[in-house]
Order: structure tokens, then C-alpha cells, then sequence
């Protein structure tokens, strides 16, 4: 009979482009697919706010259903365990008689501890495999070691992009060969009422990259639109299924590079190619800062001192500053999980600069709430707003009056999101002298620069 593999699922959730099962079916092991609900997501950040809100409970719960859809057409299945990592694996190691683990490493501090508790509690009895899968670039073919990397990202893009290659995608596997058991455990179901229209799994993420880069040929124009607040279409939202694995980095690049080719390149291709190296610039900077890109000071250590004040951080958090631009993009968040990188920006510099708040409450907020969270590029992008990260100037301030006429001139946005202000001439919607006409709507928490 054959041995027993498991290939343990995180932040993977597909069969397509996933190096430890084609590597572990590849080694002739029948296979045991696993995924842990981990006990920490349930805890509380030290801000007091849950670490995975419902809206992203709901998108990992519809990802996991939709991985075990996928494994069982393959004639397999997916265990599904709560618990801590290594508590689990260990019983199931045990009571199934396995002989090696399979699973993609994390570049974080408190995932890889678990790692490294089952390299140590194991590792001599059963053959642990690691793969590196979350990034476009693979970490072993980086110019330099990750940890000698440049902390600033046009440094980072001057000395990969173009200059090193992108590992091909592994294949679907065509059946997995899988132990016979049966008992593979419910997955709960996670409803809410989200005003989003993303699914989570890999089925709806290729629904979305078929439906905005062939079909909608948004690519087209991504630059341009790229800076959206409303619709679904300004940008790709990738972002939800690549957090979780659903989508690879590699498939989004293979998919730009054969646009290029059938329908040509652009500013527009090359710019989303650049964003794919903002999440990969991040990804490495978590490997080579671990446990900086949690404190206070940051990556750089710079001495910071927030002021503490729970009514205003909970204005922010509510969506109840005063200030509709800001209000708005609160309470789309709240509604739906998701928020365009423009108001991420925006509402993040107001947090830091104008309520001068600690960054990590509102990163914790966004951790809470975004169905893309992704540590390392949510604490990245925060302590780069809050001047303590990557970003070479110390102070990027965005000014919210500025960015209100900008983005949202005519006042669409906030009128999807305060409906009671409709009653507002288009314009007058970002002029303070008219917010005491909204009903029922707070005085501005802070006055703000025009
Ligand atoms: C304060 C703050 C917090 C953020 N938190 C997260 C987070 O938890 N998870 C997350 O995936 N992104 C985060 N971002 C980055 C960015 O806002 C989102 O990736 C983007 O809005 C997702 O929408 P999209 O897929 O339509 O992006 P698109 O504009 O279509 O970009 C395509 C892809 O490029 C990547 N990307 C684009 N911009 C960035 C960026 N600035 N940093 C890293 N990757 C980027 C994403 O994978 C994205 O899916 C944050 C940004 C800010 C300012």
C-alpha cells in the first residue's frame, strides 16, 4: 500500500499552480488534503477588535467549500479541522500513519514558529517539504538574499523586473490519489449580508480574470482607471483571491503576458505588472523585517508618539468622523469588506496625520475587515502611510479636502454611501459650510486643512 502525505492548504486555496500536491502526488504518496480553521483568527488584535471579522470569515469559509468541490471532481476530498496548526497536524500524523507533510511556508513570524514547532516535534519521524509559492518571484531567485534586499520599492524594481525570470505554473493535477477514510469533518457555513459581489474561491476567481481582462478588456485601460472609487470594474480586485491563495501571482502574470501578446502591450499592462511587484516588495520586506513590520517605530525604528483617544479612533472605525469622504469609505468597508487602494490611502493618512492616531489601530481595523488582508502588504502599506516603513519621504500626508475634489468631484461616491446628503448640489458635497445641512450627520471631529 502506499504511504500517506499530507498536504496541508493555507493561504493556497486552488489546484491549480500548487507545487506541494503535484510535488507530493509526483513522489507516489496517496494524499490526505487538510485545512486547519486556526484558532488565533478568532482572537482579539491588542486594539480590541476580532482578527478576521465576518466578511472575511465569510470569503475564507466560501473558498474552502469551493476547494473541496474542486478536490472531490479530482476523486478526493479536504479534512477539515479548527484548532492550533500543530496540535492538529501532529493527531492526524499520528492517527493516520503519515509519512511526510506538504505545505507552502509563510514569511511571518507566528506562522513560521509553527512551522518550526513541527519541524521540531517531527521533523526526525516524517519528511517535512516546503515550498515557496506566494510571491511572483521566487525568493531563491532574487539578485541578493531577501534579507539584503533595498528597504525602498523603486530600488527593488530596478533590480528585478525584467532581470529575473518567472518559474512556470505546475499543472492541475488530473486525479489525486487519496486515503480512504470517512470522516473528513463540516465546514460551517458563513453567511452575511455583504453589499459585495465577490465569492471566494478559485472558481470565482477565474470567473473574474476571464471577466475583466478578456471579456470587459479592462486591462486596457487600468492606468487610467486605476484610481476609482465606485463600480466594480476601476480595478481588478484580484486582491481577495490572491490573499488567499485562490489566484497565484504567477497565473495573473502569465495572463498579462499573453494579453501583451494577442491584444499588445501598454502603460496599462505595465503598471498592473508594477503592482504585482508592490505586493512581492512587501512580501519579502515581512521576510527580511519579521517582527518590525508590527511595532510602532516600524521597519525603520522611528521614534513615534500617537496620541491615545478610543472616541476618536472610534469615529473612524464607525464611519461617524464628520468628514463624508472619510465617512464613506468607512462605512463601505464595514459594508462589504473591501475598499479601493485610493481611499486605503486616503483614510489611512487621515487616521495618522490629521486624528494622529497609532497606525497599528487602524491597521488592525483594516486586518479585521479587508477580504484581501494580507499581513504583509496591510502593515507595509500602513507603516508606509504613517512614515515608518518603506516610504524615503517621512511625512506623506495626503490632504482629504484635495483628494475629495479630486476623486470624487461630483460626489458619487459619498452619495452611495450617505444617501441622506442626495439632497446636495454634486460639488457642494466636499465644502464643510454645507455638512450641518446633512440630517442627522456629525460635526467634523477635527478641522481639517483645505
Ligand atoms: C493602508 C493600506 C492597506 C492595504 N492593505 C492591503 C491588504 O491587506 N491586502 C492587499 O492585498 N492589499 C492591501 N493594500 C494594497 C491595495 O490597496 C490593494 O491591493 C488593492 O486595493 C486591491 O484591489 P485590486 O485587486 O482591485 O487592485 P489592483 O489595482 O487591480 O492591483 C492588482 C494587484 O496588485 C497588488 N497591489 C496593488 N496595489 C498594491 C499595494 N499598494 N500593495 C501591495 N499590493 C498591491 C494586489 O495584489 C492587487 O490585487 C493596502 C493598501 C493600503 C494603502
Amino acid at each position: 500500500m502506499k504511504q500517506t502525505a499530507i498536504v496541508w492548504f493555507r493561504n493556497d486555496l486552488r489546484l491549480h499552480d500548487h507545487e506541494p500536491l503535484v510535488r507530493a502526488i509526483a513522489d507516489g504518496y496517496q494524499i490526505l488534503p487538510v485545512f486547519i480553521w486556526e484558532d488565533r483568527w478568532q482572537h482579539q488584535s491588542p486594539n480590541g477588535f476580532l482578527r478576521m471579522g465576518f466578511h472575511r470569515r465569510r470569503f475564507l469559509s466560501e473558498s474552502v467549500h469551493d476547494l473541496k468541490r474542486g478536490l472531490t471532481k479530482l476523486n478526493s476530498n479536504l479534512m477539515y479541522v479548527s484548532g492550533s496548526p500543530v496540535r492538529v497536524l501532529t493527531d492526524l500524523i499520528s492517527q493516520y500513519r503519515v509519512s511526510a507533510l506538504y505545505f507552502y511556508r509563510s514569511p511571518l513570524h507566528e506562522e513560521q514558529a509553527d512551522e518550526q514547532a513541527l519541524i521540531d516535534s517531527l521533523g526526525s519521524t516524517l519528511s517535512i517539504c516546503r515550498f515557496w509559492g506566494q510571491s511572483l518571484i521566487h525568493p531563491n531567485d532574487l539578485p541578493v538574499p531577501p534579507d539584503q534586499l533595498p528597504d525602498q520599492y523603486t530600488a527593488f524594481r530596478e533590480l528585478v523586473l525584467g532581470k529575473v525570470p518567472i518559474r512556470q505554473m505546475e499543472e492541475m493535477p488530473s486525479t489525486i490519489p487519496t486515503i480512504d477514510t470517512p470522516y473528513w469533518g463540516f465546514i460551517p457555513e458563513s453567511r452575511t449580508a455583504a453589499r459585495t459581489r465577490l465569492t471566494g474561491g478559485m472558481t470565482a476567481a477565474c470567473h473574474r480574470v476571464d471577466d475583466w481582462v478578456w471579456r470587459g478588456d479592462y486591462l486596457k485601460s487600468y492606468k487610467e482607471t486605476r484610481n476609482g472609487l465606485t463600480g466594480m470594474d476601476y480595478s481588478s480586485k484580484f486582491s481577495p483571491w490572491m490573499a488567499l491563495g485562490c489566484l497565484s501571482a504567477r497565473q495573473i502574470e502569465f495572463t498579462i503576458s499573453r494579453y501583451e501578446k494577442e491584444r499588445g502591450e501598454n502603460d496599462s499592462t505595465r503598471w498592473m505588472r508594477y503592482e504585482l511587484l508592490w505586493r512581492d516588495f512587501f512580501f519579502f520586506m515581512a521576510m527580511k523585517h519579521q517582527t518590525r513590520l508590527f511595532r510602532l517605530t516600524g521597519l525603520k525604528g522611528r521614534p513615534v508618539k500617537p496620541d491615545l483617544n478610543p472616541e476618536l479612533l472610534t469615529s473612524w472605525v464607525t464611519g461617524n468622523t464628520g468628514i463624508p469622504l472619510i465617512d464613506s469609505a468607512m462605512r463601505e468597508l464595514a459594508a462589504t469588506g473591501y475598499m479601493s487602494n485610493r481611499m486605503r490611502q486616503v483614510t489611512a493618512s487621515f487616521l495618522v496625520h490629521d486624528l494622529k492616531q497609532d497606525w497599528r489601530a487602524g491597521a488592525e481595523w483594516f486586518e479585521a475587515q479587508l477580504i484581501d488582508y494580507d499581513a504583509c502588504s496591510n502593515y507595509g502599506n500602513w507603516q508606509y502611510i504613517a512614515g515608518v516603513g518603506n516610504d524615503p519621504r517621512p511625512d506623506r500626508v495626503f490632504n482629504v479636502m484635495k483628494q475629495a475634489r479630486e476623486y470624487d468631484g461630483k460626489g458619487e461616491f459619498v452619495f452611495k454611501w450617505i444617501p441622506e446628503a442626495r439632497h446636495l448640489e454634486g460639488s457642494m458635497i466636499h465644502d464643510p459650510a454645507s455638512w450641518k445641512l446633512i440630517p442627522n450627520y456629525p460635526p467634523p471631529v477635527v478641522v481639517i486643512a483645505e
